[in-house]
């Protein structure tokens, strides 16, 4: 039996899988041509695919009827198409709370790079700028006392609020739902009214695509910073350009739309915008825990077992 793994995984997971008697393919390139997806998924048992692997049913059609498994490598799922799997009765399962952490950690290095300059700062001393020390060389923003407005509150938004209260910052939030948190609930509108720092902790959904559209990037605070660790499509990245340009302090972000990011894009352009290449949960320990949770979650649909994490 056949598991199809999109890219190599570090740590030893997936011995499990060979232990087991899996025959595992494993692509080693950094990037899968959508054909070398569809040729390589022929006859698998099971998927590991990352945020990358757009899995929708061509794929699943491709693979066959003994596709009983997609293991995703990732918490979020907006690559694949859940009704399709539902609909042919392959399980999905994600890799959700082992990389919390990391992604709130990487969350917290943005707002500090971006509030600080420190990107910038970095480039002035490498280029030979730093002539002097000067009581007005690249100011930004002190954290104490600043309203740090979270929408999306499940896992990660709840460990980048518990960082920012070590900062002195003030946590208010927007989810679906209020929590019983010792944070004020807002709605989406007044916290963007509120906020001197918003950040993006929510799925990506048809609900929450371009959540942050023209209009309310603009009803943001003038001077106050966007942070997205979550997914670049809850942004209207035009309009994103725009706000940088014209009425925001500046904007964190691991993720884009598109991704990756290309060579050229107006976002690279401005001073402050602090952009990384999608590497929210991108510790190492992190990253081996992820597999192991994918590898675990793969075995039980393989073995008749309910799996830990599913999603369909
Ligand atoms: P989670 O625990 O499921 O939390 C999601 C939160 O989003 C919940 O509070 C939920 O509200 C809220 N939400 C969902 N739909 C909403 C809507 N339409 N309007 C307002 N709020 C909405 O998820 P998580 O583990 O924190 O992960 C969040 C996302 O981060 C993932 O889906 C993934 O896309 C992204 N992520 C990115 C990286 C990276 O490498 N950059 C790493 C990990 C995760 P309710 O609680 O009210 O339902």
């Amino acid at each position: 039996m056949k598991v199809f793994v999109t890219r190599t995984l570090p740590g030893r997971a997936l011995e499990r899988l060979r232990e087991r008697g899996l025959e595992v393919e494993v692509h080693p390139g950094l990037f899968l041509p959508r054909e070398a997806l569809l040729k390589r998924v022929e006859g698998a048992v099971g998927l590991i695919p990352t945020v990358e692997d757009r899995i929708d049913a061509e794929v699943m059609d491709r693979a066959g009827p003994g596709l009983r498994v997609i293991a995703c490598y990732s918490v979020g799922v907006d690559h694949v198409d859940l009704q399709a799997a539902k609909e042919r009765g392959i399980r999905v399962t994600h890799t959700p709370g082992v990389l919390t952490e990391a992604t709130a950690d990487l969350t917290l290095a943005l707002l500090l790079a971006v509030a600080r300059r420190v990107v910038e700062g970095a480039a002035y001393a490498k280029d030979g700028l730093w002539k002097a020390w000067h009581p007005e060389l690249l100011l930004g923003l002190d954290l104490q006392g600043l309203t740090l407005g979270l929408i999306g509150m499940g896992r990660i938004g709840q460990a980048v609020a518990k960082r920012a209260l070590a900062f002195g910052m003030r946590v208010v939030y927007h989810a679906r739902t209020p929590k019983p948190l010792p944070y004020p609930f807002l709605s989406l509108e007044e916290l963007l009214k509120e906020a001197d720092i918003v950040s993006l902790h929510t799925p990506l959904t048809p609900e929450t695509h371009r959540l942050l559209n023209r209009e309310r990037l603009f009803a943001m605070k003038r001077g106050a910073i966007l942070l997205n660790t979550a997914r670049g499509a809850l942004v209207d990245t035009e309009a994103l350009v725009e706000a940088l340009r014209s009425h925001l302090f500046g904007a964190g972000l691991d993720v884009t739309d598109p991704e990756p990011l290309p060579l050229g894009h107006p976002l690279y352009a401005l001073p402050n915008a602090v952009i990384t290449p999608h590497i929210g949960s991108a510790g190492r320990r992190t990253r081996e825990r992820m597999a192991e949770a994918a590898v675990e979650s793969l075995l039980a649909v393989l073995e008749g077992r309910e799996p830990p994490n599913p999603v369909v």
